[in-house]
């Protein structure tokens, strides 16, 4: 499979579609991003990469970084994590307060920011210095330093967290959250607001592709049965409410960021990072989820 090629072609097609969606504004530093800015980054389990478009430029990667740190507590809490989020899509917008309160502040999955916030506390409680070891466990499946925490995307995200706060109030009311709100949501954004380019994304999704071992970081991350059910989740909860759409489509367990990235991966072959910042409705990104639309319909193998 000549991947180079393949990536060059879906770039092409995806650009001739002209397809118009929103930057994220909520967070009001994303609105300061190029709209146009498009990159894809295929790596496959040789570690070769397959570059096109912007994909060597850092972009923030918000929620794609909710799966680095559930991989991070996974292993250390045995079941008694899933007492605390459950492994159900949504249904419902990422910072649904709604159904949060229906369900007794137990998050339904761990990618939305209920659930990632309950990620973020139950860090807190196992890890010294959280925030450091993201990033140093990011930079390990990278194979070198490359994560960076824009401050101003932090700092504009933690200024503008009404709806996050409220969450962590509410989980906290359920006593969902151990550590001190202020604690929790730091660490949540601060992880948010980490910035990567297409290929160091994909590279640090590599080991979902490849039954839990890195072969940048030279080691087991996860067993083979903790890296299946990692993605189950990406597949049925990765796009929240557009999970379903996702799979229908694409047919890859991956995840999305309001930064425009997706990273996804098709196992036993490769994994791959789309950035494009104009988003749908959804706040999924509108060009890279046509991307690897394109891209799984016209590769010779599938997940199915
Ligand atoms: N930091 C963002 C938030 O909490 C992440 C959301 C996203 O990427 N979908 O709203």
């Amino acid at each position: 499979m000549d991947y180079q090629a393949l990536i060059e072609e879906v770039y092409k097609e995806v650009n001739d579609l002209n397809l118009k969606g929103k930057v994220a504004d909520y967070i009001p530093e994303l609105a300061e991003v190029d709209g146009d800015k498009f990159g894809i980054a295929l790596v496959d389990l040789e570690g070769n990469v397959y570059g096109v478009g912007d994909y060597e430029e850092a972009f923030s990667i918000q929620s794609i970084s909710k799966v680095h740190t559930l991989a991070m507590v996974f292993h250390k809490f045995k079941s008694k994590l899933w007492s605390r989020v459950n492994v159900e899509p949504s249904g419902n917008p990422f910072n649904s307060i709604a159904q949060l309160e229906y369900e007794k502040g137990i998050p339904r999955n761990p990618f939305i920011n209920a659930g990632a916030l309950v990620i973020s506390d139950a860090l807190i409680s196992k890890f010294e210095n959280p925030k450091e070891e993201i990033i140093d466990f990011i930079n390990e499946l990278v194979g070198h330093q490359c994560v960076k925490v824009n401050e101003s995307v932090y700092q504009s995200e933690l200024d503008h967290s009404e709806r996050n706060t409220a969450m962590a109030y509410f989980l906290k009311a359920y006593g969902n959250i151990e550590n001190s709100i202020q604690e929790v949501l730091e660490t949540y954004v601060y992880h948010c607001a980490m910035e990567m380019c297409c290929v160091d994304l994909a590279k640090s999704f590599s080991f979902f592709a490849n039954n839990g071992y890195s072969i940048f970081a030279d080691r087991e991350i996860l067993n083979e049965s903790h890296n299946k059910r990692m993605n189950a989740l990406m597949l049925t909860c990765g796009f929240y409410d557009e999970s379903g759409e996702f799979a229908f489509r694409v047919g890859l367990p991956g995840k999305s960021g309001v930064g425009g990235g997706v990273a996804a991966v098709m196992p036993n072959k490769f994994s791959i990072a789309v950035w494009s910042p104009q988003l749908n409705e959804k706040g999924n990104s509108l060009k890279s989820i046509k991307a690897l639309e394109l891209l799984t319909d016209k590769l010779h193998f599938s997940l199915f």
